[in-house]
């Protein structure tokens, strides 16, 4: 491909395709958004988002199928996803243009072209768009300097009542700051506080801004983005009882540094490293609260089982401080947590002794398993479930003890267990 835009390899017969058939439809397509701004910070980006000046669902459709690619299509948007077979994703959408009745209202959409589209967006460095030809050459369209605002390192919003019509955007000024080390110019930043002090976040469904906040602690240096957002009064939408304070930032520093430690340790492991840092930031506020903030952002599953879970780590720390304690103990202290939980713990501070039951825990004994199952029992002529796990769970610990090298061992100890416990009524 000719022109200042490299496309990655796996990139490139896919946005041809697209060119092509864009172009035998007389209609522009363009790729947009956040990967046309990494292409020219040189950040790889796989995520192909494209604006079509026609029909994105019917080209989503050819596309599909000449590309074998599997198809989710939001008809009532006019946007279709497509699923590559080698696991690219490529989002299509019909160019939209967007107008707000009032401030803070929602946006009346309709049909538009692609400055339209890209007049909705939120900052000038998000907001430039690659036109496709159908050779799959790249001509840039930068109708706000994001390009400037690139090379200058500057966050921009495109117009005055950017934040107004939607508040969100607060929190994305903020992020994309803090990733790529830019600086919000003045009058962006001027806006962007007057929203704050106008409360402008609070006409945002909370949950919509939670979502946009949670994106913050997903990011590389989730306590800079914090701290940057206190220092600009913007952590108020948590709530009364929610104090950010060099504490909470330090903690969240030294959860993210447990989420290093066990990617390194055991890196097939999936985990959601912003579970680690959100309890990191609510871990002083109060239970009533917590119950309070958990229903108002309507927090998932996983959220609310590590928000109960870290109230427990007093009573962890206790039971992990003592001197007298086996391996098997460390284990049944532990293996009810969530591991985003436990890298919780791990961040807090404690003794020597503790961070190394932790970590133990976590990298070793979570690991352990028995040779036998319940179909060995059986055959050893032991029956009844409860029996059955009562003695598994014997055997486990003592594995877990080193008390338990082979699996003839564990069979010998099945039996003598067996007799021990009695037979099951
Ligand atoms: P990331 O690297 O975090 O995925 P991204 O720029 O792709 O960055 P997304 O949140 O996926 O971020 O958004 C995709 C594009 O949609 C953005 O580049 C931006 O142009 C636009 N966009 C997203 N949210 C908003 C918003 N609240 N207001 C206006 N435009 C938005």
């Amino acid at each position: 491909m000719r022109g200042p835009f490299h496309l990655d390899k796996e990139l490139l017969p896919i946005v041809r395709t697209i060119g092509e058939e864009a172009a035998g439809r007389s209609a522009p397509a363009y790729l947009v958004g956040g990967i046309v701004r990494d292409l020219m910070l040189g950040i790889r980006n796989l995520d192909l988002d494209i604006v079509f000046e026609g029909d994105a669902v019917s080209l989503a459709r050819t596309l599909a199928s000449k590309l074998n690619a599997s198809l989710v299509v939001h008809e009532k948007f006019g946007t279709a996803t497509m699923n590559l077979e080698n696991g690219l994703r490529v989002d299509l959408v019909t160019a939209r243009k967007e107008t707000y009745p009032h401030p803070g209202a929602l946006p009346v959409v309709s049909r538009g072209n692609i400055r339209d589209d890209l007049f909705r967006r939120d900052l000038t460095v998000n907001a430039m768009a690659l036109a496709i030809d159908p050779k799959g050459l790249l001509t840039l369209v930068d109708e706000f300097g994001g390009r400037e605002d690139l090379r200058r390192k500057r966050i921009r919003i495109l117009h005055e009542l950017s934040f107004q019509d939607d508040p969100t955007r607060i929190l994305r000024a903020v992020r994309f700051e803090q990733r790529f080390g830019f600086r919000i110019e003045a009058k962006t930043l001027r806006l962007l506080k007057a929203a704050l002090s106008n409360r402008l976040e609070e006409r945002v469904k909370p949950e919509r801004y939670f979502h946009e906040f949670h994106k913050m602690l997903r990011e590389p240096k989730p306590w800079k983005n914090i701290q940057r957002l206190k220092e600009l009064n913007g952590c108020g939408f948590l709530g009364k009882g929610v104090r950010i304070s060099a504490a909470e930032l330090g903690l969240l520093r030294s959860g993210q540094q447990s989420v290093f430690f066990y990617r390194r340790a055991v890196p097939h492991d999936e985990i959601e490293p912003a579970l680690v840092e959100l309890m990191a930031l609510l871990y002083r506020t109060r239970e009533g609260e917590l119950d309070r903030f958990i229903k108002k952002f309507n927090l998932s599953k996983p959220h609310q089982v590590c928000l109960r879970q870290m109230r427990r780590w007093d009573m962890v720390r206790r039971s992990l401080s003592r001197k007298a304690v086996d391996p098997s103990d460390v284990y049944r202290a532990l293996v009810e947590f969530r591991t985003e939980t436990l890298l919780f713990f791990r961040a807090q501070k404690s003794g020597g002794l503790v961070r190394r039951r932790l970590d133990e825990f976590l990298t070793k004994l979570r690991f352990v398993q028995l040779s036998v199952d319940g179909e060995d029992l059986k055959r050893l002529g032991i029956e009844g479930s409860q029996r059955m796990g009562k003695i598994l769970d014997s055997l486990l610990d003592m594995k877990i003890d080193g008390r338990l090298a082979t699996r003839e061992d564990e069979l010998n100890m099945a039996g003598r267990l067996a007799k021990e416990i009695g037979p099951s009524r």
